[in-house]
């Protein structure tokens, strides 16, 4: 039964709550839900039966903004102002694109060539955050359209490789667009999910996803334990896919009809014509034999022999990448259990029978692979509404959690972005003789220094039996659970003294306070990185300061009086650097301090091994 939850401020009744699924893709996006009766994902589809809508942006002259279908038209006849690929910018510098700047037929800007892209459109500026916005926002209109209900609440589908600044630009472009972006999912993750995999929390599954979509493929390697997904590897092209086999049959036509390139070039019209020519031919070549079709007054003809002949060096490519993506899992073909296919260009049927037989069984391809994405997106947002109790939140942490060290410094257990549940433990010890608790502080956040993170909880581990310095391994084990609890441990390994508290970390940190964090600690990267180097010299130097303090009092008649003073001197000196605070200085001295004392160390060591020797009896 569903729940309906009334609102105090207005006194007016609340729907359950709507989550929906999007797949935010290349060149087409789309929404999906759980159907409220059937409990299935459905696509939500236009009037006109259309689920896909074309991720393209159309500016128009007099201010206006089309997007999808529309949008699309303009690819032609207005290219300078008509964006398409944005996915392909996202979070990307100019430099890491230069190289396909030819690809994309509008203006992308490069000012500071380590700077985010941005787009220009006449005289106005664009992000591919707030390009992908807009996108966004046109998918949450059409389905409070068609759902005659508010949207506010996504999932939404990256590829697997992007990283986190990809997934954060997204996220920001969710935000932008008015959507609550719940959780940002992996496509290949999505995609099993839609067919159920991994809804088992009892099977640990590997599965092989392949994404062959117009014009970008990848294929994940993912392995699902207990109802978590984890990405062994993932390989691919990003610019290889059913749009290289429509090239590739208009090559052929022009060949056959002794077309040269420039006549193409030069004629606009015939080139889209026979684009278009040709995928129609691939799609019917799907399921039929022998294609004929018009084109500027001519008849051009394919069979799929032919079809296959063209497209099969393509499908290799694709093949090889499956290869290299099981490698870097460590896997063989048979350690697949289930594959998965994704992207209208695995309707082809050579793609399918060489998927198939390369990891020599059936492949999942019932679901309409283009829908496929979307469709997992909802299967999680469902889950995320509570929904499907039975199944396991997939959750990653939002920032690095750890504790302070000497110095204050973050030493980091559980690295942000882990998923969650998670375990990290590391070994610790005391720093003075006889030291007997140790003080556990668990900090949140990338910045080096635990003063510029966030304070969650502190306690004093007690119980230490007392001990020289450096002796007790103190093990403080990290541990957050489903819920997003974390349960901090600190337990003495020579004694098995145990203390644990609990932590609450997901909560409390508003989504601006967790953006401003991680914007910081960009930010500050440099000047932590000297703060860390300063702080672990003066760790040392006083490290080194005390040990030979502690060396003098008990064997200063080993030392003669010229070497006493000079010890002395450089550790006065140490001190006084420790104070200034100059990092290479602070080396420096502790360089000198340590070249004073070797040679009587090395004599000690060398009266300790004869006293050994001497009292030794065989
Ligand atoms: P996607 O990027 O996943 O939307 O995939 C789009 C690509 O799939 C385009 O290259 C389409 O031409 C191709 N495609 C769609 N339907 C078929 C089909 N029935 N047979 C072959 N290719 C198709």
């Amino acid at each position: 039964m569903g729940k309906i939850g009334i609102n105090i401020a207005t006194g007016s009744l609340q729907k359950e709550e709507m989550i929906v699924g999007i797949d935010l893709g290349t060149t087409n996006s789309l929404v999906a839900m759980i159907h409220p009766e059937t409990k299935q994902p459905v696509v939500l589809k236009e009037h006109d039966g259309n689920t896909l809508v074309p991720s393209v942006i159309h500016f128009g002259e007099n201010g206006g903004i089309s997007i999808g279908e529309d949008a699309k038209n303009y690819l032609i006849t207005d290219p300078q102002n008509t964006i398409f690929s944005v996915k392909r910018l996202m979070g990307k510098s100019y430099s890491d694109i230069k190289d396909y700047s030819s690809f994309f037929a509008y203006k992308i800007i490069d000012d500071n060539t380590e700077s985010l892209v941005k787009v220009r459109v006449e005289d106005k500026f664009y992000s591919p955050i707030e390009l992908s916005s807009f996108i966004l926002r046109e998918l949450k209109n059409r389905a409070e359209h068609i759902l005659k209900t508010p949207v506010t609440k996504a999932v939404i589908t990256v590829p697997a490789y992007f990283n986190d600044a990809q997934r954060q630009a997204t996220r920001d472009a969710g935000k932008l667009a008015g959507l609550d972006v719940l959780r940002i999912i992996n496509e290949p993750t999505a995609a099993s999910l839609a067919y159920g995999l991994g809804l088992d929390k009892s099977e640990t599954k590997t599965i092989a996803v392949y994404d062959l979509g117009g014009g970008t493929f990848d294929v994940s390697i993912l392995r699902i334990t207990g109802g978590i997904f984890e990405v062994l590897s993932t390989n691919g092209d990003t610019y290889l896919g059913g749009d290289d086999f429509d090239i590739a049959i208009v090559d052929l036509w022009a060949k056959q009809f002794r077309l040269t390139e420039e006549e193409l070039k030069n004629n606009g019209n015939l080139a889209q014509e026979l684009r278009l020519l040709a995928e129609n031919a691939k799609i019917f070549l799907s399921s039929n034999d022998q294609f004929t079709g018009k084109a500027a007054g001519e008849e051009f003809a394919l069979s799929k022999p032919q079809f296959d002949e063209l497209i099969r060096p393509f499908v290799e490519r694709t093949i090889n990448s499956c290869k290299h993506a099981l490698d870097d899992a460590k896997l063989t073909v048979t350690e697949i259990d289930e594959v998965v296919m994704v992207g209208g260009s695995t309707r082809v049927p050579l793609v399918k029978q060489s998927v198939a037989s390369f990891f020599k069984r059936a492949v999942h391809d019932d679901i309409n692979p283009d829908e496929v994405v979307a469709m997992g997106a909802a299967v999680q947002a469902d889950i995320l509404a509570g929904n499907n109790k039975d199944f396991l939140l997939l959750d990653i942490t939002p920032l690095s959690l750890g504790i302070e060290t000497m110095g204050g410094l973050m030493d980091v257990l559980i690295p942000r972005n882990t998923k969650i549940p998670s375990k990290a433990s590391r070994q610790y010890t005391t720093q003075k003789d006889g030291q007997v608790s140790v003080k556990i502080a668990v900090y949140q956040g990338e910045r080096d220094l635990v003063k510029d993170n966030r304070k969650l909880a502190e306690f004093s581990f007690s119980g230490i039996p007392a001990m020289p310095a450096g002796l007790p391994k103190v093990e403080i084990s990290f541990l957050i659970n489903a819920d997003g609890i974390l349960v901090v441990k600190a337990k003495e390994l020579r004694s098995g003294t145990e203390q644990s508290i609990e932590v609450k970390p997901q909560y409390g940190l508003t989504d601006a306070e967790v953006e401003q964090m991680l914007l910081d600690s960009v930010t500050y990267a440099q000047e932590d990185i000297r703060t860390r180097a300063l702080v672990e010299a003066k760790t040392e130097a006083a490290h080194i300061i005390d040990t030979t303090e502690n060396f003098l009092m008990k064997n200063k008649e080993m030392l003669s009086e010229k070497e006493l003073s000079a010890t002395k001197a450089s550790i006065d000196s140490l001190k006084q650097l420790i104070e200034k605070g100059d990092k290479d200085q602070l080396q420096k001295g502790i360089d000198e301090l340590n070249e004073i004392s070797r040679p009587y160390a090395e004599r000690l060591m060398d009266v300790a091994v004869r006293e050994a020797l001497k009292n030794k009896t065989i």
